[in-house]
């Protein structure tokens, strides 16, 4: 017999779909800050996988990665449990932040704590119902304002259930990563729910090869769990580039940037990935990157302050 799945008092059993409406706080005028949540059971017992996107409330296209999951018939003939939670950070959503109320950053809040600030009740809640009731876990991220991520999985390769999801996903890059205190891939990791994290485009943006990415990415880990069937799967376009020791290249002066590299291209040590000049083309200074290695993200604005992060680069491993 299935464990039970058992959110806010509500149970839901083998073959039923659920939504779940959680409130969590109330703003100053009164306004409901909540979680919600779909569980989708399968007839079959099988893993428990959540999907969960805008921890960082304006990092957006994991949200319409999971609305397309939600969407799909296959979702309708699955072994086990997919909880989806689109909007993790409803406030930051709404707003177009990346934060709470509290301007913390959930993601370095967790476990969190029922009788702590804001994002630690959220983080709270949503270890209880959602994690801690998962066997498997997929989070969906995007680059910062202003800054745009080749679609990547980022994880911890030394654990091989991790390592096994990442391959199954099949996005262009996968980057080993070591563990940030307070996220949500550190609770994880201590408490063996094996969890990947999808980073792929720009916050506040939806980008059609990001979101495609996620969204063929996520059934190819279902797949790989047992949870659905692969033969209808599309093949990934490229096998994937295992990366690490990711680095920022910053800009040497402000000015204007004129791009000579794109996200996913390849890089040697000293090539130039873009010049810093300005209006009137008095001076021009070129950023090199100081390895080789693959443009895993970059800057999307052309205008830089000296030591801005201009691309992201990580060495193959
Ligand atoms: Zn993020």
């Amino acid at each position: 017999m299935a464990k039970d799945i058992i959110i806010n008092d509500d149970i839901i059993k083998q073959g039923e779909r659920k939504h779940i409406h959680l409130e969590i706080a109330r703003l100053y005028d009164s306004t409901e800050m909540s979680l919600d949540i779909e569980v989708t059971r399968g007839k079959e017992d099988g893993p428990v996988l959540f999907l969960s996107a805008a921890a960082h409330g304006d990092e957006i296209n994991g949200t319409e990665i999971i609305r397309r999951i939600l969407a799909s018939q296959s979702l309708n003939d699955i072994k086990g449990t997919v909880i989806a939670v689109p909007i993790v950070n409803a406030y930051g959503f709404n707003t177009k932040s990346r934060y709470l109320p509290d301007r913390r950053d959930l993601n370095r809040c967790f476990p969190g704590s029922s009788e702590g600030s804001l994002a630690a009740r959220l983080a709270d809640v949503f270890i209880r119902d959602v994690v801690d009731q998962s066997t498997h876990g997929i989070d969906f991220h995007t680059g910062a304002i202003n800054r745009t991520n080749w679609p990547q999985i980022r994880a911890c390769l030394d654990d091989t259930e991790v390592s096994k999801m990442a391959k199954d996903f099949a996005a262009p890059v996968i980057l080993n990563e070591q563990l940030r205190e307070g996220s949500l891939r550190e609770y994880c990791y201590n408490n063996n729910v094996p969890i990947i994290l999808f980073e792929g485009g720009e916050a506040l943006r939806f980008q059609k090869n990001a979101i495609q990415s996620g969204f063929d990415g996520t059934l190819r880990v279902m797949a790989g769990l047992g949870m659905i069937d692969p033969s209808a799967l599309p093949v990934p376009e490229t096998n994937p580039q295992y990366l690490k020791n990711n680095y920022w290249v910053r800009a040497p002066q402000s000015g204007i940037l004129i791009t000579k590299k794109q996200l996913g291209e390849s890089v040697e040590k000293n090539d130039v990935l873009g010049v810093i000049t300005n209006a009137f083309g008095q001076y021009s200074v070129d950023i090199t990157a100081s390895n080789a290695g693959v443009i895993i993200g970059a800057t999307t604005s052309p205008l830089l302050n000296q030591g801005d992060a201009a691309y992201h680069i990580a060495q193959r491993e």
